[in-house]
């Protein structure tokens, strides 16, 4: 068997062609055009370090498509950074942000860089030195970055205040979300992609697709990576009676059957840096975690985790994408052949951009929504949008619609979740270009 291409590009383009298998009418030149971003930009620039020697640094932010509104997508600082894997999440925060229907495009952003090994002060003077890079590129209107991997809230505020001083007189909150919430941020924003997970996973339950799991509590839940959305998730669904059995960071995971005391972890990573170690838990490593034997697998780390590999070894029942891309096309067959269900990343973590532009609303009006209100509607919003996809799954499972082999003209198999989730996404994308009139 040949070994599977971990390509980032070649994955999102096998997903879309599977997507488009299943799309009737989808002229060849727009399918070209959507597979394609709308514009790469690209900077190098010199930072000084703290020690006098200097560094060149290399940046990405590319904006796939603004059909439905502004670029929306966070911006990552990792040393695997390439400028493939960031178009190819720009074009995942397209169909994302066209799924849960909110006026946003898809847009992202990298830096090639360890935060690891950077202090605060040269983080910060990357972070100033990026913003005043493409000060001409984001915008209240044009382009909102948000935080993402080895990035936060911290690194939102230098953004905004980069911004405003390049920008007097403006109402400037808007070109960026996931803020402090003192700088104009949004209640439930820093929360609200671990939580909407939850409320994904809850809603999808509650459809009884997998009949000895059809609620979160007493769930046993592994979580790989205990960042933002890792470390949320895991007090989410823990609040709703779940047991968290595994979890792990850049440094391996821990295990423990009778459950985690999750303030435990925190403390203990808080003081060590990393989860193992922690008293009363077995060592275990990435690999372990992802092939355990537990009821929900959530990935929340990086891409490519579950492959051609180890599909095969996963024992959960259902596979929550809470990272973007953690599961590769030849994993997501293998995967469905073993009956194992998957809410994929564009469903599983449009929490998080979802209040990120409740955040933007709040910011054009100068208002502070409260909590409750963020949560009802993003519970709301991840509702609508899970009963979206399961209606459509079930049409397609009762023959009202119809997947064609685009060379024998013979109908195909039931599409999976992540394909018909596509499906709707790019339709919607699809119909804005033509009615709009972008395509001639
Ligand atoms: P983060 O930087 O806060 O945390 C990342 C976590 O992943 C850390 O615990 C880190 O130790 C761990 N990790 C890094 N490399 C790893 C490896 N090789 N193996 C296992 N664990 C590893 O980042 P985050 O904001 O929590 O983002 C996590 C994922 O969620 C990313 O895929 C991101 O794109 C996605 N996501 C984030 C948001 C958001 O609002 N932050 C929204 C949507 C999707």
């Amino acid at each position: 068997m040949s070994k599977e291409i971990l390509d980032h590009i070649v994955i999102s383009e096998q997903q879309f062609n599977r997507a488009s298998l299943y799309i009737n009418h989808l002229q060849r030149g727009l399918v070209d055009f959507l597979q394609q971003p709308k514009r790469i930009n690209i900077v190098n620039f010199p930072v000084e370090l703290d020690d006098g020697s200097v560094k060149s640094f290399r940046c990405y932010r590319v904006i796939h498509n603004r059909v439905f509104g502004p670029g929306k997508g966070g911006i990552r600082y990792h040393p695997d950074v390439t400028e493939e894997e960031v178009v190819s999440l720009a074009k995942l925060m397209t169909w994302k942000c066209a799924l849960v229907n909110i006026p946003f495009g898809g847009a992202k952003g990298g830096v090639i860089c360890n935060p690891k090994e950077l202090s605060t002060n040269e983080l910060r003077r990357i972070t100033r030195r990026f913003t005043s890079e493409f000060f001409d590129v984001i915008g209240p209107h044009t382009d909102i970055p948000a935080p993402d991997l080895y990035t936060n809230e911290q690194t939102m505020a230098w953004i905004y205040d980069t911004y405003d001083v390049m920008n007097p007189g403006e109402n400037n909150q808007l070109v960026v979300t996931g803020k402090p919430i003192d700088l104009g941020g949004s209640y439930g924003r820093n929360e609200a992609t671990g939580q909407g997970c939850m409320y994904v996973t809850e809603r999808f339950l509650s459809k009884r697709l997998i009949p000895e799991l059809t609620e979160i509590a007493g769930a046993r839940i592994a979580i790989q990576g205990f960042g933002n959305v890792g470390s949320i998730a895991a007090e989410a669904f823990g609040k709703q009676g779940a047991k968290i059995i595994a979890l792990s960071d850049s440094g391996g995971g821990v295990y423990a059957e009778a459950g985690l005391n999750l303030d435990a972890v925190i403390a203990f990573k808080q003081e060590h840096g990393c989860v193992v170690g922690m008293p009363g838990t077995l060592t275990i490593t990435n690999e372990e975690l992802i092939e355990l034997d537990c009821d929900i697998l959530i990935p929340a780390a990086i891409s490519n985790q579950i492959h051609a590999e180890n599909a095969n070894n996963v024992k959960a029942k259902l596979v929550v994408e809470a990272a973007n891309n953690p599961t590769t096309p030849a994993a997501d067959t293998i995967l469905e052949k073993n009956g194992v269900f998957v809410i994929p990343d564009i469903v599983a973590n449009a929490g998080g951009v979802t209040v990120s532009y409740y955040e933007w609303v709040q910011n054009q009006a100068n208002e502070q929504w409260d909590l409750e209100l963020v949560n009802n509607k993003l519970k709301k919003k991840m509702d609508e949008c899970v009963d979206t996809i399961f209606q459509r799954w079930q049409a397609f499972v009762c023959g009202e619609e119809k997947g064609t082999d685009k060379e024998t003209g013979e109908p195909i198999e039931c599409p999976d979740f992540r394909t018909v989730a596509l499906v709707t996404a790019i339709e919607r994308v699809a119909n804005a270009t033509l009615i709009r009139g972008i395509w001639p």
